[in-house]
């Protein structure tokens, strides 16, 4: 009716004008529909991750959540770039420091089995002379990424959060290392000594002086703990400072210094900390002692 006055070809363009309007308005609206169903995928993609991330940056305890299952795929990637990387910095240890940690693994050290067999599960004491009893059972949960004894993992994690709260960033480069493992650490070392030219003999030798045996590294107990990337430096890390200030309150331990060498095997390694538990750690580093003198003479 509208179209009653108009004539036939003015007609012809306005239905062509509805139509084109009809058109633009179904594609807009199927256009909005799509961009609204992607910005929601979206919005659901970056929410679920996140949801995951966070949950990673905490220690993980159930073992068949999905994602515990992924830092098990991530550690199983870490796992053997922290082999190549434990390999990379012992490599730089020069022939004159090896035969200072030859002579210092000739040093008498103490006899720990019978304690071993008694003592709280958190005193264990694992070095050159002294393996892991056979058969010991270490609990683990997966830390930051690491897997860590279960004994030293809560408080691994709070000594953590407190630091980064501070502005300190501490980060696991290694935590529990299984015996097997340690054995292709200590084989592939042994490797490379003898790709040196070395016989199998004296290559097993020099690799234990930087590679402990397996059972003999404290890391097989699940209490030790590398940090921040394994560095020589690191005791003149603002990190270091606070460790050494504030990781007794968190039941940890400086565990090898210079001086204690004797007693440990173990020259110097400012990253390494031990969990002894809140009590001991803070009787432990007012005696001044390492571990080991520190048990002989007040615990044994
Ligand atoms: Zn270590």
């Amino acid at each position: 009716m509208q179209y009653k006055y108009l004539s036939n070809k003015d007609r012809k363009r306005m239905n062509f004008q509805k139509k084109v309007l009809r058109n633009i308005n179904r594609t807009m609206r199927w256009t909005f529909t799509v961009m609204a169903l992607i910005i929601v995928f979206a919005f659901g993609t970056v929410a679920f991750y996140s949801i995951v991330d966070g949950k990673n940056e905490g220690c993980a305890m159930e073992d068949s959540s999905f994602d515990s299952r992924k830092q098990d795929t991530d550690f199983l990637v870490n796992k053997d770039k922290e082999l190549e990387k434990t390999l990379e910095c012992e490599q730089s240890i020069s022939d004159a420091e090896h035969e200072r940690e030859d002579a210092v693994n000739k040093s008498e050290m103490a006899d720990f089995s019978q304690w071993n067999k008694t003592c709280p599960p958190e005193l264990i004491i694992v070095n050159g002379n002294n393996a892991i009893p056979e058969g010991y059972n270490v609990d683990i949960k997966v830390c930051r990424g690491k897997e860590i004894g279960i004994l030293a993992a809560e408080k691994l994690e709070e000594m953590i959060q407190c630091a980064a709260k501070e502005g300190i960033v501490l980060w696991i480069s290694s935590g529990y290392r299984s015996v097997k493992y340690q054995g292709k650490l200590f084989d592939r070392q042994v490797q490379r000594e003898m790709a040196k030219g070395n016989s199998q003999d004296k290559a097993e030798k020099l690799a234990q002086t930087v590679v402990a045996r397996p059972g003999r590294s404290e890391h097989n107990t699940g209490l030790a703990v590398d940090f921040n990337g394994v560095r020589d430096d690191f005791y003149k890390t603002k990190e270091y400072k606070w460790l050494m200030d504030h990781a007794a309150e968190f039941g940890f331990i400086e565990r090898y210094q210079e001086k204690w060498a004797d007693k440990t095997g173990v020259v110097y390694e400012p990253w390494h900390f031990r969990y002894v538990g809140v009590g001991y750690a803070e009787k432990i580093k007012e005696s001044n002692l390492c571990l080991e003198s520190y048990v002989e003479k007040n615990l044994m």
